[in-house]
């Protein structure tokens, strides 16, 4: 039976309401980009889903509406989903327990998806907050799947229902963006968050050590230089 009514769908938008100024205050919606979406019911598959071309650094009372599971509209509406809510449906349909499914562009991420895209995944390890993933053991390392940006949105849907691995919350799509998940709303903005400060971590930590390497290589430079040898 579903659990449908017009107070749990208010209560719903109002939880993306929340979410959506948290996120546009990081400016993680440039452009109008970005979509999120929660689950009101898993049988049948209701989902609250930002409306499409929407700015969302402000909330109106036309911002989100409600899909089934086959991204369609459930109520009449002249309000058009996400153009990626098929990839939102795919998530739920494949991991049963997904409660929210945020998807957002930001340079950490297209940066980590473009140099890491032809390996189809890129590794992270030894990083505190991949316990903001829900992963405890010592010396974590894991692997979030990169898929290719194909423009046809179900192909891209199957290509990431293709790599979805429910111990990894997060998928990257090459040069455009992350979508992550979780059991509800608060858990999917902690792996979200935790996504996005592993990937900042990750590119400065590249850039740090290209900096040291380049001192090394003075520093040596000069020891050669005053020894004589250059
Ligand atoms: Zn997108």
């Amino acid at each position: 039976m579903s659990a449908y009514t017009h107070e749990v769908r208010q209560q719903v938008f109002q939880q993306l309401d929340q979410v959506k100024l948290a996120f546009a205050a990081r400016d993680w919606f440039p452009g109008t980009s970005g979509n999120l979406s929660i689950k009101i019911s898993s049988k049948p598959l209701l989902v609250a889903v930002t409306a499409s071309g929407k700015d969302k650094t402000v909330c109106t009372p036309y911002d989100y509406l409600v899909v089934d599971e086959n991204s369609n509209p459930y109520e009449a509406t002249s309000l058009k989903p996400s153009a990626e809510t098929q990839i939102h449906t795919a998530i739920y349909r494949n991991i049963p327990e997904t409660g929210a499914v945020f998807h957002v562009h930001t340079i950490p991420n297209n940066i980590v998806s473009e140099l890491y895209s032809n390996q189809g995944y890129v590794t992270l390890r030894n990083q505190e907050l991949i316990k903001g993933l829900g992963i405890w053991e010592e010396n974590a390392e894991i692997r979030i799947p990169i898929v290719e940006n194909f423009a046809d949105i179900p192909r891209l849907a199957l290509a990431v229902e293709k790599v979805l691995d429910p111990r990894i919350p997060g998928v990257l799509i090459r040069n455009h963006g992350i979508y992550a998940w979780g059991r509800n709303n608060f858990e999917a903005k902690r792996h979200l968050e935790a996504f996005e400060f592993l990937f900042g971590y990750h590119l400065q930590w590249l850039q740090v050590q290209q900096f040291a390497g380049h001192i090394a290589g003075q520093q040596q430079t000069l020891t050669y230089r005053a020894a004589g040898q250059l």
